[in-house]
C-alpha cells in the first residue's frame, strides 16, 4: 500500500489555478475555493465577508475549513453572500450536520451571534458589503451563476466569474465609467471548444469574441485556466493580440 499526505494547497509559489478565491480590500472574499487552504494561520479569521457567485465545489471548496478553523478567532459571524440559490445549496450540502457542522446552530463564544450567516443577494441589485459597493449580474454558466461588477472609492472591477459568451455583464461593463479591469474565465484551449461549451466556460478565441462587446480600454486579466491545458491557453491568449488581455497572477497585488 502506498499512502501519500497530499498538501491542502498548491502552495504560493504556483501560479496553477484548480480554485477560485480573490480578496478585495483586504475584507471581502469573492468565492472560497482556495482561501481556507491558502491564508496563514494568522491571516484565519481576518475576512468576514464572503460573496460566492455560484455553488460549484472549485468556488466553495474551502469555505467549510474556513469558517472551522476560524471559529475560534472570530468576533463577529462569517456572513456569506449568494442569490438564493447559492444559500440554499450550501444550507442543504455542506453545512447540513452530515457534510460539515450547521454553523448557523454555533453561537460564538463572545456572545455576538452565530458563527455564520447567510445573506441573500438578488441579481442586478446593488448592495454595500463592508463599504463596498456590490452588482451582481447573472451570467450563463451550468448552475445559476453571477458576476460582479464591484466599486470602491477608487476603482470599478468586474468578475465575470465562470461563463459561456454572454451579454448582459459585458454591457453594465461598458457602461461603468471607472472601470478599471475584468478578471475573466478562460478555462480551456481552442481545441476543447466542445467541453467549454458543455461546462459553459470560455476559450481563447471566445474571449476574443466577448471582449468584442467590451467597448473600453481596461485591463483585462484572464483567470480560471485550468492547469492541465494551461500552457496552450496562454499561448492562444497571447496570439489574440489584444494589448488589454493578460494572464492573472496569484499572490499579485493589483491596485487602482
Ligand atoms: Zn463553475
Ligand atoms: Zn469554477
Amino acid at each position: 500500500m502506498r499512502v501519500k499526505l497530499l498538501p491542502s494547497s498548491v502552495g504560493r509559489q504556483s501560479q496553477l489555478q484548480s480554485l477560485t478565491s480573490f480578496i478585495v480590500d483586504d475584507r471581502l472574499a469573492i468565492d472560497a475555493g482556495s482561501i481556507g487552504f491558502a491564508l496563514a494561520p494568522h491571516e484565519i479569521g481576518s475576512v468576514h465577508h464572503f460573496i460566492i457567485t455560484h455553488s460549484h465545489t472549485d468556488h466553495t471548496a474551502s469555505l467549510p475549513i474556513y469558517v472551522a478553523e476560524a471559529f475560534p478567532l472570530l468576533e463577529a459571524p462569517v456572513i456569506v453572500y449568494g442569490t438564493a440559490e447559492v444559500v440554499s445549496a450550501l444550507r442543504e450540502f455542506i453545512f447540513n450536520d452530515r457534510v460539515w457542522p450547521n454553523f448557523e446552530k454555533i453561537q460564538l463564544n463572545n456572545g455576538s451571534g452565530p458563527a455564520l450567516e447567510f445573506q441573500e443577494l438578488q441579481p442586478r441589485a446593488t448592495v454595500s458589503i463592508a463599504g463596498i459597493v456590490v452588482t451582481p449580474i447573472p451570467v450563463n454558466h451550468l448552475v445559476p451563476t453571477v458576476g460582479l461588477l464591484v466599486e470602491d472609492e477608487s476603482a470599478a472591477v468586474l468578475f465575470t466569474s465562470d461563463t459561456y459568451t454572454t451579454d448582459e455583464i459585458w454591457k453594465a461593463a461598458s457602461a461603468t465609467k471607472n472601470l478599471k479591469a475584468v478578471f475573466v474565465d478562460v478555462s480551456f484551449p481552442n481545441a476543447m471548444g466542445e467541453l467549454a461549451e458543455a461546462s459553459k466556460h470560455l476559450t481563447p478565441d471566445l474571449l476574443a469574441v466577448e471582449l468584442k462587446k467590451l467597448d473600453r480600454e481596461v485591463e483585462i486579466y484572464a483567470v480560471h485556466i485550468k492547469p492541465t491545458n494551461r500552457d496552450d491557453v496562454i499561448r492562444q491568449i497571447a496570439a489574440l493580440g489584444d494589448p488589454r488581455v493578460s494572464i492573472g497572477e496569484i499572490d499579485r497585488d493589483y491596485v487602482w
